[in-house]
Order: C-alpha cells, then sequence, then structure tokens
C-alpha cells in the first residue's frame, strides 16, 4: 500500500507553534523532504528528531518530485517541510501535491502556522471576504498586469513580500490603489520585534522611505469601496464611465460592467452610449 504525503508546517518566528501533532508527524514520517536541509535540521534538533532527509526546492521539483512519488509508492511515509510556515503557499510544495494527487496517493494537510491567515487576523481589515495575491512579479509589466486586474477587487488583499522590495511594492500599490487605500503592514509576525501598523498607503510609503524597517512583511491591503447602487440616467451613467477611465486608467469594457454593476443601467447600451461618446 502507498504511504501519505504529509504537508507539515513549521514556525514563522516562534518554536512555540509548533502543535503536539506537528511534532508526531515528523517523530512517525519514514523520511522528510525540506525546502533547505540546512534550515529544517534545527527544527529537528531542537525536537531531538533523527530522520533521513532530502530536499525539495523550486529549483529540483523535476527530478525530487518523482524521487519522492516512488517512495511514497513504494509504502513510506512523506513529511514535506519549508523553511517556514505551511508547505505549498508561496512555497515549494504545490507541484508534488499535484504529482501526488494525479498518482493516487493520499495528501494530508496538517494545519499551523501560516504568515497570510495570521496577518489577516490581526490586519484589523474586513476578513470575511479575502483574496491572497503572493509575490508580485519581478517584472514591471506583468507586476503592473497583475495590480490593474486587482482596481475593482472589493475583497481585502493579501500580499506577500521581500523586505529590500517593500519601498518599491508599496509605491506601485499607492499607484494602482490611490494614496488613501488603508492598509496594515504586518512585520515579523510572532516574532520578538512584531509589529502591526495600520495605516494608508501614502503614510505606510514615507514611514518606509524615512525608517527602512527590517524583516519580514506581510501586506494586507483595504479592498475598493463598492459603489453604492443607486438609479441614474443614462447621461449620467456615461459620464461615470468617462470620470472612471480618468480617474483610474480602466478600459472602456471594465469601466462599463463597473457602473453598469452599481447602477443597474443595462450593460450593452451603456457600453454603446460610452463608445459613441467618445468617438
Ligand atoms: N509558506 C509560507 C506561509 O505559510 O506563510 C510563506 C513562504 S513565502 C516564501 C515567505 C513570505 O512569507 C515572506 O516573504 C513574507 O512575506 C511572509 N512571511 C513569512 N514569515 C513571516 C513573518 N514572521 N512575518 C511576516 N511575514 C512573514
Amino acid at each position: 500500500m502507498a504511504g501519505i504525503l504529509y504537508l507539515v508546517p513549521t514556525p514563522i518566528g516562534n518554536l512555540g507553534d509548533l502543535s503536539q501533532r506537528i511534532v508526531d508527524t515528523l517523530a512517525e514520517a519514514d523520511f522528510i523532504a525540506a525546502e533547505d536541509t540546512r534550515v529544517s535540521i534545527k527544527i529537528l534538533n531542537h525536537l531531538g528528531l533523527k530522520k533521513p532527509m532530502m530536499s525539495y526546492y523550486r529549483h529540483n521539483t523535476e527530478t525530487s518530485g518523482p524521487a519522492i512519488l516512488n517512495r511514497l509508492l513504494a509504502g513510506e511515509n512523506c513529511a514535506l517541510v519549508t523553511d517556514a510556515g505551511t508547505p505549498a503557499i508561496s512555497d515549494p510544495g504545490e507541484e508534488l501535491v499535484r504529482l501526488c494527487a494525479d498518482s493516487g496517493v493520499e495528501v494530508v494537510a496538517i494545519p499551523g502556522p501560516c504568515a497570510l491567515v495570521t496577518a489577516l487576523a490581526v490586519s484589523g481589515l474586513p476578513t470575511g471576504r479575502f483574496t491572497f495575491e503572493g509575490f508580485l512579479a519581478m517584472n514591471k509589466k506583468n507586476r503592473k498586469r497583475h495590480l490593474d486586474a486587482l482596481k475593482l477587487e472589493e475583497r481585502t488583499m493579501i500580499f506577500y513580500e521581500a523586505p529590500h522590495k517593500l519601498v518599491s511594492t508599496l509605491e506601485d500599490l499607492g499607484d494602482a490603489f490611490g494614496p488613501d487605500r488603508r492598509i496594515s503592514l504586518c512585520r515579523e509576525l510572532t516574532k520578538l520585534h512584531e509589529e502591526v501598523r495600520r495605516t494608508t498607503l501614502g503614510q505606510a510609503l514615507e514611514y518606509c522611505r524615512l525608517n527602512s524597517p527590517k524583516g519580514e512583511f506581510v501586506l494586507v491591503v483595504e479592498g475598493c469601496r463598492p459603489l453604492e447602487e443607486d438609479s441614474i440616467s443614462m447621461e449620467e451613467g456615461v459620464e461615470r464611465v468617462r470620470r472612471l477611465r480618468a480617474e483610474q486608467g480602466l478600459s472602456l469594457k471594465d469601466a462599463t460592467r463597473q457602473v453598469a454593476k452599481s447602477t443597474g443601467l443595462p450593460k450593452n447600451e451603456l457600453y454603446a452610449q460610452s463608445l459613441t461618446a467618445e468617438s
């Protein structure tokens, strides 16, 4: 019978967050697949565990994935750990889960530390509906496309970011959403210098430019305020489309969709009349 792939979270800063189930799963696994064995060995040493390890990281998934799968198919149980937090969340693991699922190998996720959930919970922003956006692309064009697609996003948005890119990311977020949009800058969660700064994008940028804060960050950004549903004439609707396009740089299609949604005006007619007004 095939073994089980366990996704085992590890602390994002505080070793006290190693739950009993996490410890038991590591202790009972036949081997451990780790993003960086030098990082994970410290946790094993802390727990007094000795286990065979193999590495599974972003650049060896093509060879390491099938090797792990073969051991699982041969009946061994594997605990997958990454450097910190929950495997497969902006971490290696997603592909291995897919590989196992496609091969009929059972995958069990152990709940535990995860930076995005910790940040969202403490952010003070609405938690009822949210979207996890991970890391923004390095490439300027892809980054812009990603942020443009979020301009009308009404759910709270969560971003991961590396410390050295914090200022440029805040600049880009400010350009996309405006300086008044609320943000919670969640730094060094669960660690000694944990800090949550609930502010606006404009003020966050000013603060970070002046202070160059160090450490790891999750950025939790308020969603776009929904426009009030109200009844307006077609002429006013066309004017709203024009303003939205001028102020937020939206495409005609997106602006029309937004105004139609908030006013109940027929979308196709609004689009046609806005197009005529522009030509
Ligand atoms: N899989 C991990 C998880 O479950 O959260 C995330 C790994 S991702 C490669 C690393 C990013 O998570 C960092 O760049 C940072 O944005 C965020 N992060 C991790 N630990 C953090 C902490 N203690 N405080 C704030 N952000 C943290």
